[in-house]
């Protein structure tokens, strides 16, 4: 099926009333999908939502492992990486988490009070 019949058929299940509706992972929100997003989304999902959040897929999936492990510190100190979760990182949209990555500011409490915008190699 080409991109375009996959197009004309979901818009004739649209125009009858059935929702073309998926997960939008992991947040977990459901998200109705376009006639003209079925096949893209069918291809590659996470290329479909990076594109949705005007970011490269890269960065998409990046996110995804960020907040499917646990949001940890970036942090790392001489006894390896930090476990603690980054702050404010709860509800992290994939464009804020690509934003604070960039700026290294995913850090817990302790590692933010120690940030000056250099990497942080403080011990606990
Ligand atoms: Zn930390």
């Amino acid at each position: 099926m080409t991109d375009q019949e996959i197009s004309q058929a979901a818009k004739q299940f649209i125009d009858s009333g059935i929702q073309l509706d998926t997960i939008y992972e992991p947040i977990g929100c459901m998200f109705s999908l376009r006639a003209s997003d079925v096949g893209p989304f069918i291809r590659d999902s996470d290329a479909f939502f990076a594109y949705e959040c005007g970011l490269s897929k890269a960065e998409y999936v990046e996110w995804k492992i960020f907040m499917a492990s646990g949001r940890t510190c970036s942090a790392t100190s001489l006894r390896g990486p930090c476990r603690r979760p980054a702050r404010d990182s709860q509800s992290l949209s994939p464009q804020e988490y690509t934003r604070r990555a960039k700026e290294r500011t995913l850090l817990c409490s302790l590692h933010m009070k120690n940030y000056s915008g250099r990497p942080v190699r403080e011990s606990d």
